[in-house]
Parts: C-alpha cells; sequence; structure tokens
C-alpha cells in the first residue's frame, strides 16, 4: 500500500512544485475572493470539509489528526483517501515534534496502521505509535482489549503448530479449540505451507492421528515387561511422532510462528526479515512522511494543492 501510495505520491509532487509558485503569485493578488475560493472546492469535499482543510497549519496537529479521522470515516473516493493519508501523515510529523503533541502524532500512526493493508505496515505504523505515545494503545480501551485478545490466540495459534508437529494432539485439539485460534489460522491458511497446499482442516485431521498409537508419543517402544532387549524404534511414526512436513512448508511455518508472536517489543529488522522485504525500516517517527513520499515542508493546503505558506505582509508599526 505504501509502494504504491509512493507512485502515486511521486507523480503528483513534481506538479504540486510546479503550481505552487503560480499559487503563490495569484493569492498575493487575489487573496480577497472568496467566490474564486468557492469554485475551486474540489468535487470530493463538502464545503466545511474544504473550509477546515483550507484553514489548518501546522502549529496546530491536532487539526490535521481530526480532519483526517473524519475522512477516514467515509473514505468513498481515491482522492478522499490520498487525502486523509496527507492529513495523518502531517498530522504525525508536526505532532512529533512537540511533546505536547506526542498523543496526537501516535494517534495518526494508529490511524495509518488502520488505513493500510499490509501487516507488515501495521505494525510498522503501530511501533511508531508506541515509540512516540507508549500508552497510546489506551486511547480507545476497547481496541486494545481486543487486540491484546487476538494476541494471546495468535499465540496459542503457533503453540497449535508446535504441538501438532511434536505429535501431541491432544493438546494440539486443545490449542485449536481456543478462543479464536481458528479465525486466526483460517486468515493465515495460505502461509501454513510454502505453496498454501495446507488447509486447517488438513491440520485438524492431523492432530487426531496424534499422540502416536502404539509409542504414546516417546518415538520408541520399550520391550515387553519383564523382558530383556533393546528398545524398538517405533514402526508407526518412524520414531518421529507428529506431523511430517517437507523441509520448505516447515521453513513457511516458522516464519507464520515468528509473525503470529512477534509484538512492538520485538525488533522491526527480525519482523521484516520474516517477511522477505527489504530494507529493514527502523520505526523511528521520523520515517514515516518519506515512506509515504508526502513532502510534508508543505504545510497548508490552498487552492487544491499542499504549498508553503504565503509569508504574511509585515504589519506596519
Ligand atoms: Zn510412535
Amino acid at each position: 500500500m505504501i509502494r504504491v501510495l509512493a507512485n502515486i505520491t511521486t507523480v503528483l509532487l513534481p506538479l504540486t512544485f510546479v503550481i505552487a509558485p503560480l499559487w503563490a503569485q495569484q493569492a498575493a493578488t487575489e487573496s480577497v475572493a472568496p467566490a474564486a475560493v468557492a469554485k475551486s472546492i474540489p468535487p470530493f469535499l463538502s464545503e466545511s470539509e474544504f473550509n477546515r482543510l483550507s484553514s489548518l497549519n501546522p502549529a496546530d496537529p491536532n487539526g490535521y489528526l481530526e480532519l483526517g479521522e473524519e475522512l477516514l470515516d467515509s473514505p468513498d473516493s481515491p482522492e478522499r483517501v490520498a487525502l486523509t493519508r496527507e492529513l495523518l501523515v502531517r498530522a504525525l510529523e508536526y505532532g512529533r515534534i512537540g511533546s505536547e503533541h506526542r498523543r496526537v502524532a501516535a494517534s495518526a500512526a494508529i490511524a495509518l496502521a488502520s488505513m493500510s493493508k499490509q501487516e507488515g505496515d501495521r505494525l510498522w505504523l503501530r511501533s511508531v505509535a508506541a515509540i512516540l505515545e507508549p500508552s497510546s494503545a489506551d486511547l480507545a480501551p476497547s481496541r486494545r482489549a481486543r487486540e491484546q485478545e487476538s494476541q494471546v490466540a495468535a499465540a496459542r495459534a503457533s503453540l497449535f503448530l508446535t504441538q501438532l508437529r511434536a505429535g501431541a494432539g491432544i493438546e494440539a485439539r486443545d490449542s485449536l479449540a481456543a478462543k479464536g485460534v481458528r479465525q486466526i489460522l483460517e486468515a493465515h491458511e495460505r502461509e501454513l505451507s510454502a505453496s498454501g497446499t495446507i488447509s486447517v482442516q488438513d491440520l485438524e485431521i492431523e492432530s487426531r492421528k496424534w499422540p502416536c498409537t502404539d509409542c504414546a508419543g516417546t518415538g520408541i517402544i520399550a520391550p515387553p515387561k519383564g523382558q530383556r532387549g533393546p528398545a524398538k524404534i517405533c514402526p508407526v511414526c518412524d520414531g518421529q511422532p507428529g506431523l511430517k512436513l517437507r523441509v520448505p512448508d516447515f521453513g513457511a511455518q516458522l516464519r507464520l510462528q515468528r509473525r503470529l508472536t512477534s509484538s512492538f517489543s520485538e525488533s522491526w529488522g527480525s519482523v521484516i526479515a520474516t517477511q522477505g522485504a527489504s530494507p529493514a525500516r527502523d520505526p523511528d517517527p521520523a520515517n514515516v512522511a518519506p515512506a509515504f513520499a508526502i513532502d510534508v515542508r508543505l504545510t497548508v493546503w490552498r487552492d487544491g494543492n499542499w504549498t508553503t505558506p504565503t509569508p504574511e505582509a509585515p504589519s506596519k508599526p
């Protein structure tokens, strides 16, 4: 998503640079022309949204956040979605600098995370939020409770895979039955194997085969009571109880487990590495605007474009 946005913005930014100076010239002559301003309301904005957008200034990052969050509620055109991002990135950027606005910046990071379709981007932006405001998850207690619940379920889903590979069928079935676990595994079904060929149902069937009926999960058959002799490798499970996987599938499951159990405290580098993306992104709030390819030096919206504010005419003493 970020990459797509970057492409769009790369196209738009040069235009902005070209238009801004033109606008600056116009503004000098047309600063008292409300009729002309009214005409320039873009079709994807209401008049009140347009007026608020036009009055934003970087000293009040909360204005960008509030408008961005409102647009986020009705993202019914690509232009509104793009504008929402531009507002939230600016709220984050202008808010991250002053300590009194860091909560605004953290909220903007969380809102950006909610817009992101890539799990990696969501994690990254939530890490940014946690750095800006360690208690930012408190902003929405119900959301936080849901997240904690889903983190518990994700950890249990990871445990399920480990139990299954260890041949601990009873424990694995308990894990699969725990709240939220099946939904998480189904959501990640494509990642249960290297090429998406293993389903949750396959794993459930597999779980019923364990523990091994012959060796009770030990992998060896001891000689009958009272008899001497060497223990034998269990002929049913070949001495290796549990789900057998090809190496690529095993690798896929380990990567999935790493993602399922990762949290804010895990370094971003290791998370991104498991997803095969590069380079690793540091959850430094200063990196957000560049990642979205948004030029935050253009602080104000005038006549359909982000631009720099015109210096006010020096007041006469
Ligand atoms: Zn066995």
